[in-house]
């Protein structure tokens, strides 16, 4: 067993080597606090405070109802979607930003089910965040449709064996429990295989793992912008929908915002022939503003140096807990291969809630999970190797 000095000098040496070290200064960090909560709320970008104050004072103060036109609020949701459709391999025109991943994920859902009449089962997993189990219930109910949860290791066997009857395929790519990943490039295969369609919650994937939506051909998916996006608190979601979609998809909350002619105040809906579609009601633009400001901190940053800088902190992160945790009650629960793990690493423990108040009184903010898991959320573009191995000393004093 190494002594814990040569950890230290490991984090040294990988911040040193590291090709994101620059990034970090786009944002702003509580002083005398290492913040490891972006999967729940990321942290302040710098270009942020600037913007709202220009939306607030200048747009909307000066200019009013013309900052509609002559700030681009208007089209405020598709640019901020292009910017997210860059870190999800999306090419232009596919993503749009709207409303809540909640309400969002209604919309992906039912049209998604829409597009495949007839058949009667929605495929979800067992592990399925919350808020997308009650809006798939409540889906289901609507359109006289079954849900079937299976562990996320049976989806491609009950696609195989069962897919003529299943029209959805709803799923998460990572757990936000556990922070496992899935292969969501080979389940969107199985799915289509099936003849089945995707729609994938990338709420814990967005701005962290590459997820190429294009390339994998994805049919639909939703998405928070507040968690690694760093979009700020309540700021707005964002939705894809494949361009071969666009034109087809019945949209279950037709808002003006989505019709074709939105100033034409038609007496009947008509969605517009693109993204537009996705859009509901008059988006919240100062929200807006604050996630097109907040973006910037991606600014040309590829995914995959993303990615490696990622698979680096939650490596690292676990080659500390193996030395300074082994024997105590906590462990990792987040799985060790780097192609099985996201942004986050998960540890279990019996007073999990607990400690993750005495880890915030000693200055590492992570957050709990029920019954048992803290969650280390390792925001690539700011976190530091130094700062996981002092947060795992922290964790590992309050343990023993
Ligand atoms: C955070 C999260 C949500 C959040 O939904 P909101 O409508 O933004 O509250 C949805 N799904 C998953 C998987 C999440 O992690």
């Amino acid at each position: 067993m190494r002594v814990s000095e040569s950890l230290n000098e490991e984090a040294e040496r990988l911040d040193a080597a590291d090709p994101l070290a620059h990034v970090r200064k786009r944002f702003v960090l509580p002083a005398g606090q290492i913040y490891m909560e972006s999967t729940c709320l990321g942290p302040l970008t710098s270009s942020v405070s600037a913007a709202v104050r220009e939306a607030v004072d200048v747009q909307w103060g000066r200019r009013l109802i013309d900052g509609w036109w002559e700030d681009g609020w208007w089209e405020a949701p598709a640019r901020a979607g292009d910017k997210i459709g860059r870190l999800l391999g999306a090419a232009p025109g596919q993503v749009v930003v709207s409303d809540s991943t909640t309400v969002q994920l209604f919309n992906a859902l039912v049209a998604a089910s829409r597009l495949r009449p007839g058949r009667k089962v929605i495929l979800s997993v067992t592990t399925q965040f919350p808020t997308a189990r009650y809006i798939t219930d409540s889906a289901a109910r609507m359109l006289d449709l079954t849900v079937r949860r299976v562990p996320p290791a049976e989806i491609e066997r009950y696609l195989r064996a069962d897919g003529e009857a299943i029209g959805v395929l709803l799923h998460e790519p990572v757990d936000f429990r556990t922070g496992e990943l899935y292969d969501l490039a080979g389940l969107t295969r199985a799915a289509h295989a099936a003849g089945c369609v995707t729609v994938w919650d990338l709420c814990h994937a967005a701005g962290i793992v590459p997820v190429d939506l294009d390339a994998n051909d994805v049919d639909m998916a939703v998405g928070c912008t507040y968690k690694y996006l760093c979009g700020g608190p309540g700021s707005p979601a964002f939705i894809y929908v494949g361009g071969r979609h666009q034109n087809v998809f019945d949209q279950p909350l037709p808002g003006w915002n989505g019709h074709e002619y939105p100033f034409g105040m038609r007496d009947t809906y008509q969605g517009a022939p693109s993204i537009a579609r996705a859009r509901i009601g008059t988006p919240p633009i100062i929200s807006m503003i604050a996630l097109e400001a907040a973006l910037d901190a991606y600014d040309a940053v590829d995914m995959r140096q993303v990615r490696q800088r990622s698979l680096s902190l939650t490596g690292f992160f676990m080659t500390c807990a193996e030395e300074l945790l082994t024997g105590t009650a906590a462990s990792v629960a987040t799985p060790r291969e780097p192609q099985r793990r996201a942004g986050h690493v998960a540890v279990c423990h019996g007073d999990a809630p607990k400690i993750v108040q005495e880890l915030r009184d000693n200055g590492v903010a992570a957050d709990h999970r029920p019954p048992d898991l803290m969650r280390f959320g390792l925001h690539p573009l700011y976190t530091t190797h130094r700062e996981v191995y002092a947060a795992v000393c922290t964790l590992r004093d309050l343990v023993v």
